[in-house]
């Protein structure tokens, strides 16, 4: 929590937004406020109406790269602290409000569809649009992004370019980074930056990657053009695998892909996580879930290379119905997330996850590690009614685990967050960067990673903070995310 810089108090703020913007722009209404101040890290004490850190002045709507421009001009001119959002699923604390007085810039109105090109093979979105809604556009024309976090009905092309998503289709397609051309975003002070589209090239060093899992806390992105391919779904082949040790899943995902196969989905869930998923067949085992996908002989050679994989294997086979079933559920639209705060009302109880990501030859150890120490270490052991993990994105190199956790909360609703979440969080992380791996591997830093970042950047952070003072030297972008809010010795 900070207090504000700027020399202007709340209401010369919402005046100044309103003059600017027009009234139909700018919201102060009690509730949307408290609600914009926090995003799902504080999901159980929101759904009990606390919101304790501060309130923002106001949440405003631009409808165009200029509005853009002016309130970034405006916020650096006066020290407004600015949190940009889209679809609101942040999960990390990227939407709290942690600076008095900060203005909440909700790009979901630019939500224009600006080109769909079947023939270069893209498609240019404003940072409002849906991936949803951009999915519908393209799948009847046979096209698709490629992309599909589980937030897909929710999250919009702004928040999935600023967190550095993943869907789960990563493998065949990779993550939001191998699919953005190009992209336009505001720097502080209004500075319009469109980064061309072309295939590749060698002008320098890559600066798509400055916007790019940025999380607000350097630019406000305006537009984004994605790459578009073939969507064929008549040639998915759905493959389910129960193995009795976690190891063996990860070392026939390792085996596949350092191959050279890409299967669009590569999955392997411990027993308790399966058990969630996969309850009426898992049978205490770890589940493999494979999907080849592509044009037919590349998808036929794929699944050719998953039966002999598994025929080598001592497993059990999984109808592949029941994997190609569970993917249509799997996705998190508002009707779920509704029913998630009901049931934290009703029954105390939540779930939380850390994604860490570790090269093939740690992935066991790390689950072993982080398994071990939060039944040995987290005082509150007896409340967690669930523990495990999956590997979800797999890569040459190694691969990702995905911690869940759900417990029963024995505390008031207020302790949450430092007597659960905090604690579970933080052995997850730590053992990632002890096992040399990367604390964060798609949710993004948002605020409540920070205290690792120096740490998980090492000698190349001076690289990193480098880029905050050099782009918002004024510090008036999302304050206390990605950078922590109290600078080093150093000031970076
Ligand atoms: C149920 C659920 C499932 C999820 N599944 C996945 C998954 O499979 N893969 C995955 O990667 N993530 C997943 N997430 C996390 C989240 O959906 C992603 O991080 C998503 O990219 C956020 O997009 P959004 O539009 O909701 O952004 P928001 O929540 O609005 O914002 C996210 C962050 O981006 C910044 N931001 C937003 N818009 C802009 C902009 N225009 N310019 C600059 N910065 C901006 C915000 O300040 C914030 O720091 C999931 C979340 C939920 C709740």
């Amino acid at each position: 929590m900070a207090p504000s810089r700027s020399p202007l108090n709340r209401p010369s703020i919402v005046q100044a937004m309103t003059e600017l913007l027009g009234p139909h722009a700018v919201e102060t209404g009690d509730e949307q406020l408290k609600a914009a101040s926090v995003d799902r890290f504080k999901k159980y004490t929101a759904v009990h109406g606390i919101y304790d850190g501060p309130i923002p002045a106001a949440i405003v709507y631009p409808e165009s790269t200029a509005d853009v421009a002016a309130i970034l001009r405006f916020a650096e001119e006066n020290l407004v602290n600015v949190v940009p959002r889209t679809g609101r699923t942040a999960t990390e604390g990227g939407l709290e409000t942690v600076v008095e007085d900060s203005l909440v810039v909700d790009g979901s109105r630019m939500n224009g569809l600006l080109s769909i090109d079947p023939y270069d093979m893209m498609a240019t979105v404003q940072c409002g649009v849906g991936l949803q809604q951009l999915e519908d556009v393209l799948r009847p024309q046979g096209l698709t992004t490629g992309h599909s976090p589980q937030s897909k009905p929710l999250a919009q092309m702004g928040g999935l370019v600023a967190t550095r998503s993943i869907g789960q289709f990563s493998t065949l397609y990779g993550g939001i980074e191998d699919m953005v051309v190009g992209l336009e975003a505001v720097f502080p002070g209004g500075k319009v930056a469109r980064i061309k589209n072309v295939p590749r090239r060698a002008a320098g060093p890559d600066i798509r990657h400055v916007v790019i899992g940025s999380e607000g806390a350097l630019c406000f992105i305006t537009e984004v053009t994605v790459k578009l391919f073939r969507y064929q779904p008549e040639n998915n082949q759905y493959f389910g695998f129960l193995v009795d040790h976690f190891s063996n899943g990860i070392a026939a995902l390792r085996e596949l892909i350092t191959a050279g196969y890409r299967p669009s989905v590569c999955r392997v869930y411990s027993p308790e996580d399966a058990r969630q998923h996969f309850a009426d067949f898992y049978q205490g085992k770890n589940v493999v879930v494979l999907v080849a996908e592509g044009p037919k002989r590349i998808a036929d050679a794929t699944a050719e290379a998953i039966e002999e994989l598994f025929a080598r294997r001592p497993h059990e086979p999984v109808d592949s119905s029941r994997i190609q079933r569970w993917f249509e559920n799997l996705n998190w639209g508002q009707d779920k997330i509704d029913a998630e705060k009901a049931a934290m009302l009703e029954h105390s109880h939540l779930g939380y996850t850390t994604e860490v990501s570790v090269d093939w030859s740690r992935v066991s150890d790390l689950f072993d590690a982080v398994m071990d120490r939060i039944r040995r270490e987290f005082p509150r052991a007896g409340d967690l009614t669930m523990l495990g993990a999956h590997s979800s994105h797999s890569y040459q190199t190694g691969t990702n685990l995905y911690f869940v956790y759900d417990y029963t909360i024995s505390t008031s609703p207020r302790e949450e967050i430092e007597v659960y979440h905090k604690p579970l969080n933080a052995i997850i992380v730590e053992e990632a960067l002890r096992l040399g791996g990367s604390m964060v591997h798609h949710h993004g830093i948002g605020k409540y990673r920070t205290p690792w970042v120096r740490q998980e950047h090492g000698s190349a952070y001076y690289l990193l903070s480098t880029l905050k003072q050099a782009f918002d030297p004024r510090g008036v972008m999302n304050a206390g995310t990605v950078f922590p809010l109290e600078p080093d010795a150093h000031g970076s």
